[in-house]
């Protein structure tokens, strides 16, 4: 049996009309209602032929990842944890956007694997260790669990607008999945999201980096966190076997569109990266890179053994990235009152249920 949500565009067109023998404007009726109109059974597909639908339910099943849990921060953001068919828990989080009258916007977070093997020392996800790349079907599964919520929420046809991997895992470990689910959210008959609205968030990984900027796929986000190696190799040890220099080189050949930038992701420790030269040393490094920075405040996680960084030395951060003329935005630690960074509501149940 197959899983239709796991098939591209072009599988579902060779399935249909090789295996089925159907003509091919009947794939694309299947695949609007896959992924345009979320259909979760064959039934549901009224313009499909008695026949085809009795021939898919033979030979095929719709699955995606069931909602385990929901949980609601006071700022609107919600966080769903999801329950795959092998049991294996993953999370999706929907962040309104935060500028007041934006109609509701949303950005979806999502997961390209459950756990993650770089074992960076600040995350939770990370503290898991590696458990199992995710599917194209589960990737892209929890875009639709995201848009029955909000259309739940805030009547039919809501979506999420952006999607941004910044979930479990390290997307550019699990690249085929990752670069077929891009293809597929990308489908005008389907998801339809354009790249400027996909951003793949990644520590860097030397053979994921050329590949995902040639497919065109997506925008870049590197989780950075140091402005120098050796800081770096000490925070996210495996990620920094890539030499920084090496990545800083490979960062630069970054192919971007028009207008496009690279964006330096900077997770503020209290007291190990959030120095006031510790931040130009990062500027520099923006500027070299015609990058913009994104900083993030720590998000305790249990066990680990960093502290959030005070206020005023984030602000002074902030000030001296400012004076270097540059673009930084810190981003509001979203639903610090549900666990919402990456891993945390996982590590949480896996506790309750005392695997973890
Ligand atoms: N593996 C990828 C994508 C998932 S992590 C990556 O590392 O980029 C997404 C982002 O969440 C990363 O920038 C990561 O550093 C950040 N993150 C991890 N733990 C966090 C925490 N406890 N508080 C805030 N952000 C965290
Ligand atoms: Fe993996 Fe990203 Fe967490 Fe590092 S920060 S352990 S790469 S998920």
């Amino acid at each position: 049996m197959l899983n239709l949500l796991n098939l591209s565009r072009v599988e579902l067109e060779d399935f249909i009309t090789r295996d089925l023998g159907e003509p091919s404007f009947r794939a694309v009726q299947v695949w609007r209602w896959l992924w345009a109109a979320g259909a979760r059974s064959f039934a549901e597909m009224s313009n499909v032929s008695k026949a085809l639908r009795a021939a898919l339910a033979e030979r095929a099943f719709i699955y995606r990842p069931e909602t385990l849990e929901e949980q609601r921060s006071r700022d609107g953001t919600v966080k769903l944890l999801l329950r795959l068919a092998d049991g294996e828990l993953i999370e999706t989080v929907l962040i309104p956007d935060e500028r007041p009258g934006s109609d509701r916007r949303v950005t979806q977070c999502l997961s390209s694997q459950a756990g993650c093997s770089m074992g960076c020392l600040f995350c939770a996800t990370g503290a898991l260790g590696f458990v199992r790349n995710l599917d194209h079907a589960e990737i892209l599964g929890q875009v639709l669990v995201g848009r029955e919520v909000l259309a739940r929420d805030y009547g039919r046809g809501s979506a999420p607008r952006n999607l941004v991997f910044m979930g479990m895992g390290e997307p550019l470990l699990n690249l085929d999945n990752l670069l077929r689910s891009l293809e597929t959210a990308h489908s005008e008959q389907g998801l339809h999201f354009s790249r400027r609205r996909i951003t793949v968030s990644t520590c860097g990984l030397p053979h994921g980096l050329r590949p995902l900027g040639e497919s065109g796929l997506a925008g870049l986000a590197l989780s950075l966190h140091a402005p120098e190696q050796e800081l770096r190799a000490r925070i996210m040890p495996k990620a920094a076997r890539w030499p920084m220099d090496e990545l800083l080189a490979e960062l630069e050949r970054y192919p971007l569109g028009a207008r496009e930038h690279i964006t330096l992701e900077y997770l503020l420790l209290g007291g190990v990266n959030d120095a006031p030269e510790q931040a130009r040393a990062l500027g520099r490094l923006a500027r070299r890179l015609e990058a913009k920075i994104n900083l993030i405040a720590y998000n305790m996680t249990e066990g680990a053994p960093y502290a959030a960084p005070s206020p005023e030395r984030v602000l002074a951060f902030e000030r001296e990235l400012w004076s270097l003329g540059l673009v930084a935005v810190l981003r509001r630690s979203m639903g610090a009152d549900i666990q919402a960074a990456c891993g945390q509501l996982r590590a949480s149940a896996s506790n309750k249920a005392g695997d973890g």
